[in-house]
């Protein structure tokens, strides 16, 4: 037996995995990794796979980068961990001073959480705490957008938009008000991205109107709707947004958790709208893809209304228990050091014009009815009928088909749903850029044949970080 056929046999005995429908590994193999270096991730039998997707958005500077190991190495070393109510390090000071200096002004406070859905339940209670803290009970709900995703957690997913996922818990969710995407998939043919994100502008203009007195805070994911199938819209549809919030009275919470760190082509998404959030929640990419962390940034106004006698009961009394872990925040200070002294959001640029061109070709292709693009994230959506832009069955599982022809070519491609991506990390070669769309190129004409039918039972979420 390989080393590889081993190990998964071992894990499958006792492990239960993240968004898998368990049966599916009766066919489909489980890919044990050894190590990782750079883009590459090797099995156990010495197989090595291009990580197109940074392990789920997180790397982006390599699998075992020197400066970061060597960074958390000289941390172990010191303090690997104290609580953080009563007690503080040197690391979460300057980590915290240096993402107040780099975020957009009037963010000056940085709470911190250990992953990315706990720093949206932060950003969310301390939003409907600020206005209970200002005399104002009634403001309780929260605005968000179709097709959004925000998390795994209860408030998290009550925020989020994947339809098939948030039916199954909806007895627990709370209740939201939902405002169409200004998704530019589904722009009006002949219309730019702008004009289209400027007319869907008017749902949300007439929500606020309508509602603002019950309504804590509007939460997006800037420019780019991730786990619901890399769908892109103008940051036009922002700048209207903090207006119309302002004008409002209602708080504007970005979750950056996936476009924050360089992955839109600004260090965080919101500089494209030349806006500031009233709360910026990051994640993912924040310490390189090392370790869990989440910090919530928010503003002097917000903190203000918070600090008090302690008698008056109106602290944030929220923890979790590894806030500002120190191994994390080192993690965390060595993929900053590397942003500024690599020049890292100047250097992508010609990596995303090779992700561009490499793929241009598929804008031909009779079942590719997109190639969309922002900063260092490029999407594929395959549909049946390019004209009608109809979509495949989620039942088909037509992405499944291109991430196993993928992972045969040495390629980690994981589809979401029928949206082929790449967000690779920025240590990727022009060449490597190439590799992986011929890999794309061949994945989906096998995957658009009509032949094509490889149900593996049943999947629940077809759109949400699953290959199917
Ligand atoms: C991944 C993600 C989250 C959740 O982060 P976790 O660390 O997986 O809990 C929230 N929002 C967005 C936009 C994400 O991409």
């Amino acid at each position: 037996m390989s080393l590889n056929a081993e190990w998964m046999q071992r894990d499958l005995k006792v492990l239960w995995h993240p968004c898998t429908q368990m049966k599916d590994h009766e066919t489909l193999p489980l890919i044990p990794i050894r190590r990782g270096e750079g883009v590459w991730l090797e099995d156990f039998d010495g197989k090595r796979y291009l990580d197109a997707v940074s392990s789920w958005w997180v790397n982006v500077f390599g699998h075992g980068n020197p400066r970061i190991n060597q960074r958390i190495r000289e941390q172990l070393d010191n303090l690997e961990h104290v609580m953080l109510a009563g007690f503080s390090h040197a690391p979460v000071i300057e980590l915290s001073e240096r993402l107040v200096q780099i975020t957009p002004a009037g963010l000056e406070r940085v709470f911190y959480a250990d992953n990315g859905s706990s720093g949206i339940e932060v950003a969310l209670k301390m939003s409907y705490h600020y206005w209970l803290n200002c005399g104002q009970p009634a403001k309780k709900r929260f605005v968000t957008l179709t097709n959004s995703y925000h998390g795994e957690t209860v408030a998290a997913m009550s925020v989020g938009d994947v339809a098939l996922f948030t039916d199954t818990y909806k007895a627990l969710l709370l209740d939201t008000i939902k405002v169409p995407s200004p998704d530019c998939y589904l722009r009006p043919e002949g219309m730019g991205w702008e004009e289209h994100s400027r007319n869907l502008f008017a749902a949300m203009e007439q929500t606020l109107a309508e509602h603002h007195q019950e309504v804590a805070a509007v939460i997006v994911e800037p420019l780019i709707q991730g786990a619901g199938g890399m769908r892109m819209y103008h940051p036009v549809y922002l700048t209207l947004l903090r207006e119309a919030c302002d004008r409002y009275g209602v708080h504007l919470i970005h979750d950056e958790i996936a476009v924050g760190f360089g992955r839109t082509g600004t260090m965080f998404a919101c500089e494209q709208a030349g806006i500031t959030p009233d709360f910026l929640v990051l994640s993912k990419a924040l310490t390189g893809g090392y370790l869990p962390m989440a910090a919530v940034l928010t503003t002097n106004t917000v903190y203000q209304a918070f600090y008090d006698d302690y008698a008056t009961l109106r602290a944030f009394l929220h923890s979790h228990t590894y806030t500002g872990n120190p191994l994390a925040c080192a993690a965390a200070l060595a993929t900053l050091d590397i942003f500024r002294d690599d020049n890292v959001i100047e250097a992508n640029q010609v990596l995303a014009a090779r992700m561009a061109s490499a793929t241009a070709h598929l804008v031909e292709h009779p079942h590719v009815a997109e190639v969309r693009q922002t900063g260092m994230a490029l999407a594929i959506e395959m549909v049946k009928d390019k004209p009608g832009k109809t979509a495949y069955a989620w039942q088909e599982r037509r992405g499944l088909k291109v991430y196993q022809h993928a992972l045969e070519r040495g390629a980690l491609l994981r589809p979401l749903g029928s949206v082929v991506y790449f967000l690779p990390p920025y240590v990727i070669t022009p060449e490597q850029i190439d590799f992986l769309a011929e890999v794309a190129s061949e994945g989906i004409d096998l995957a658009t044949r009509n032949s094509v039918s490889i149900s593996v039972g049943a999947n629940l979420y077809p759109n949400h970080r699953d290959p199917g």
